[in-house]
């Protein structure tokens, strides 16, 4: 008899990483193919090569566009993979964009290394290059929400809107006979942009994220505390740097800014968005119109509170002009990118403030500096940090520990088995607590590379 079976190869007891396997007679469908991220025992994973053979999987399934669930897959696809990638319209549009980006940071990290003489692989090689990542966007494919497609060997998927980010879904799968949902990454009830995620009614087989599966947002309203972060930091004649994930939450950023604009609050504080990357996701939220709350104009007027760098001379001269300002750049947890010029630029004075705006996972420059960390190493060279330090968790795309058991209160009957993935340190053991607690279902967090047989 065929048995049905599941396998995390990543985003299992960290945040990154996100690999899901199914596997059924000899069929390989895997959900979700991220970078590792933050500490250097979990980045090492990206480089050693996958435990199965990238050309055996059958089809790959997307449930949104951010790097720790699409970054690796340039380099399954140059390693053998042949089949589609199928995921929304919008997510197939953010992880080109995406994935170009990434593959333009391996190239030039790689070749800064080389320069600079601090790596200790000669030469220092990327993990994957453009033309890996085109290639890869080729075999992206696109399909509706709500509607059951047919992806071949009797697979049937079903994508729910999740929040989170635009286009970001719940994968609903039929597959021998069985659903097996993936909550993919959950948004938060209430979004002023990213839809309510949509409640399933049932399952066999649920695998549910947990990154703050032991923790409650603040109920303070994010324009507020950003205006008082903003209005001390330029009182005292700084700068906000505000590391950002390029895609959701700048934008997120961006609405909350013009809202605090148009109401005349912060009415002379320049707002810069550098970062070609969110650049392009802001233009693009505009285009998908259909998959968030905001009305054309909202957008627009959202996307035109910042004036955009996208040249490198320009992002130079912002990181040398000290008029008090802010500035949003990428990445959010402070792991590459421009942002991590402004740091150098703007952490050692203590007039400035850096601002983080979401979860920032273990091993990361925004975990240390949230930890109270006063130096901080970049590009080689250790970095005093004399800024304040602030943080804006409420502004999370992650549904808390509540907004999880609202979701899974959703279900009409307990699936015969719930996996809890995508959570580290207390985030899997908090879930999983209140899910036995409160709705009394049994569930197991799910280990890397260990095989469940579900049926
Ligand atoms: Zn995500």
């Amino acid at each position: 008899m065929t048995k049905l079976t599941l396998r995390s190869l990543g985003g299992a007891g960290t945040v990154t990483g996100s690999k899901h396997l199914l596997e059924l007679g000899g069929r390989r469908v895997l959900v979700d193919c991220g970078l590792f991220q933050g500490l250097k025992a979990l980045r090492e994973q990206n480089w050693a090569p996958l435990p199965i053979d990238p050309a055996s999987i059958d089809v790959v399934i997307l449930t949104h566009a951010h790097l720790d669930h699409c970054g690796y897959l340039p380099k399954l696809v140059r390693e053998g993979f042949r089949g589609d990638i199928v995921c929304s319209a919008a997510t197939a549009d953010l992880a080109e964009i995406i994935m170009m980006d990434s593959a333009k940071i391996q190239e030039s990290d790689a070749d800064f290394a080389n320069r600079h003489g601090f790596s200790k692989h000669k030469p220092a090689l990327p993990l994957y290059g453009k033309h890996d990542a085109e290639k890869a966007i080729d075999r992206l494919k696109p399909i509706g929400f709500d509607v059951p497609t047919d992806l071949g060997h009797g697979l049937q998927l079903t994508l729910r809107y999740a929040g989170h980010i635009i286009g970001a879904a719940i994968a609903e799968v039929r597959w021998g006979g069985k659903t097996i949902v993936f909550s993919g990454d959950l948004g938060r009830y209430g979004d002023p942009i990213t839809p309510d995620p949509a409640a399933v009614a049932r399952a066999d087989y649920l695998l549910v994220e947990s990154t703050y599966g032991d923790r409650r947002h603040e109920a303070v309203a994010p324009g507020e505390a950003l205006q008082a972060i903003i209005e001390r930091t330029t009182a005292r004649g700084g700068t906000v740097v505000i590391p950002a994930f390029a895609v959701g939450r700048a934008q997120e950023l961006l609405y909350h800014l013009s809202q605090l604009k148009a109401a005349g609050r912060l009415p002379l504080t320049p707002v810069y968005l550098d970062s070609p990357m969110a650049i392009d996701a802001s233009d693009l939220l505009c285009r998908h119109g259909g998959d968030h709350k905001l009305d054309a104009d909202t957008c627009r007027k959202s996307c035109a509170v910042a004036t955009y760098t996208r040249d490198v001379e320009d992002s130079k001269r912002l990181s040398a002009n000290r008029m008090p300002k802010v500035i949003i750049s990428a990445s959010g947890m402070a792991t590459g990118g421009r942002v991590l010029h402004h740091l150098k630029a703007y952490g050692p004075d203590a007039r400035n403030t850096i601002l983080f705006s979401g979860y920032q996972a273990a091993g990361t420059r925004g975990q240390a500096l949230i930890g109270g960390a006063r130096e901080v190493k970049i590009h080689g060279q250790w970095i005093p940090i004399r800024a304040e330090v602030a943080n804006l968790p409420m502004l999370s795309a992650h549904a808390d520990v509540d907004e999880i058991l609202r979701w899974l209160s959703g279900f009409e009957r307990p699936p015969t088995r719930t996996f809890i993935v995508h959570g580290e340190a207390g985030g899997p053991i908090g879930l999983k607590a209140r899910i036995e607690q409160d709705l009394g279902w049994s569930c197991t967090i799910s280990a890397q590379d260990e095989a469940y047989v579900l049926s």
